[in-house]
């Protein structure tokens, strides 16, 4: 079933202990209905300035994103992330965030095609704008939000108000904490699960990833890659797997939230074996089950 993802399209300058990239392709957007097209039809919305390159576009077609939902503004500048890693790679600092043309009050323009679509996920951007995204579009399967600091100290009262319209969240441990005040994951996912969703992903960096809600809660570690060159995208790419293959099983039963949880850590682990989408561009679904099969095996 189709997935619609709503989120950032920009140029991202990275440094990491393996090297620098500059103005390179990112944004939450993008990683994220990049890596939800290896399991399902996939859709974004999002807006970019006329400084965008369209070879990027050209390299979300080539996995079959549909870009209908890419707004172009000529006349202004497209978002700018810049962001450093320390040698702990699970750590780092944004040198600079410029919204630019993705504004904290940017309302989206629906293509009429997107307006059933049954699966959303909503990545990192302005709740104000997830809000109106949702308000725009029938009401959907299944709606799945994604949050940062950024967002969580800034725009709280629209946060907590975006939280009560959704199915489930994925967040980082950090973020988790940032939002409840609650150190231990478990105790933050009770308290989201009081905010509004049915459901929580909590990411846990190299301890991997834990799906909770009211009755259920699945465990899955991060795959073992000694690869890591570039650790942007890897939430969004997890995020976005995870909504694809979620898209594909159609249901949310104990089986299928497994299997996304599987996947979604796998293309996180392929994501971050480059920079920006150098490596993840080539990958294949071939490769991702393969990786999965592998990691299944090595599962206690
Ligand atoms: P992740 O490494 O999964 O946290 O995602 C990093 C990506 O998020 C980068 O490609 C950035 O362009 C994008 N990003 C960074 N800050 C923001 C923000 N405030 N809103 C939306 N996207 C952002």
């Amino acid at each position: 079933m189709p997935l619609l993802t709503i989120g950032s399209a920009a140029y991202d300058t990275l440094e990491t202990p393996f090297g620098f990239r500059e103005r390179s392709l990112g944004g939450s957007g993008v990683y994220a209905s990049f890596a939800a097209s290896f399991f399902t039809e996939s859709r974004l919305i999002g807006v970019v300035g006329g400084d965008w390159k369209p070879e990027y576009s050209g390299l979300l077609r080539s996995r079959g994103v549909d870009l209908e939902g890419l707004e172009t503004r000529e006349n202004e500048k497209t978002t700018y992330w810049s962001g450093r890693y320390f040698d702990d790679m699970n750590q780092r600092e944004t040198l600079l965030f410029e919204g630019n043309v993705m504004s904290e009050t940017y309302i989206p323009i629906v293509p009429d095609s997107y307006k059933n679509t049954p699966y959303v996920f909503l990545g990192n951007g302005s709740p104000v704008t997830d809000v109106a995204l949702l308000d725009s579009i029938a009401k959907p399967k299944l709606v799945v939000a994604d949050t940062m600091d950024f967002y969580i100290n800034g725009m709280k009262k629209e946060l907590l108000d975006l939280l009560t319209k959704i199915d489930g969240l994925i967040v980082n441990d950090g973020e988790a904490t940032l939002l409840t005040g609650e150190r231990n994951f478990l105790f933050a996912a009770k308290k989201i699960l009081e905010l509004g969703p049915k459901f929580v992903v909590i990411k846990r960096g190299e301890y991997g990833a834990s799906y909770i809600s009211e009755n259920e809660i699945y465990l899955v570690p991060a795959y073992p890659t000694m690869n890591v060159v570039d650790p942007t995208g890897a939430g969004d790419a997890f995020a976005g797997a995870f909504m694809g293959s979620l898209a594909e099983s159609g249901d949310l039963s104990a089986e299928s939230v497994k299997t996304a949880l599987l996947y979604a850590t796998v293309v996180a682990s392929l994501n971050v074996e480059g920079f920006s989408l150098e490596r993840f561009q080539f990958v294949t679904r071939a490769e991702i089950d393969k990786r999965a099969a592998e990691f299944r095996k090595i599962l206690v």
